[in-house]
C-alpha cells in the first residue's frame, strides 16, 4: 500500500518511447519506494493539440 507523505525524492528517472516519463520515488519519511509514470507538460499540451484539431460529430 501507498504511503501518504509527500516528502519523496526521485531516486531515478527514465524516459519512455512514447514521451512519458518513468519515476522511481523514495519517501523521505518511511522510505517506502514506488514508481510513477508521467507526462511532460509539453507533451501533454501537444496531446491537447492534437485533440482539440480533430473533427466532431
Ligand atoms: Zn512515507
Amino acid at each position: 500500500m501507498d504511503c501518504q507523505h509527500e516528502e519523496t525524492k526521485v531516486v531515478e528517472s527514465r524516459k519512455k518511447e512514447d514521451g512519458r516519463v518513468c519515476r522511481r520515488r523514495v519517501c523521505e519519511i518511511c522510505g517506502h519506494r514506488f514508481s510513477t509514470v508521467e507526462i511532460p507538460v509539453e507533451e501533454y499540451l501537444k496531446f491537447c493539440e492534437f485533440k482539440k484539431n480533430l473533427p466532431t460529430d
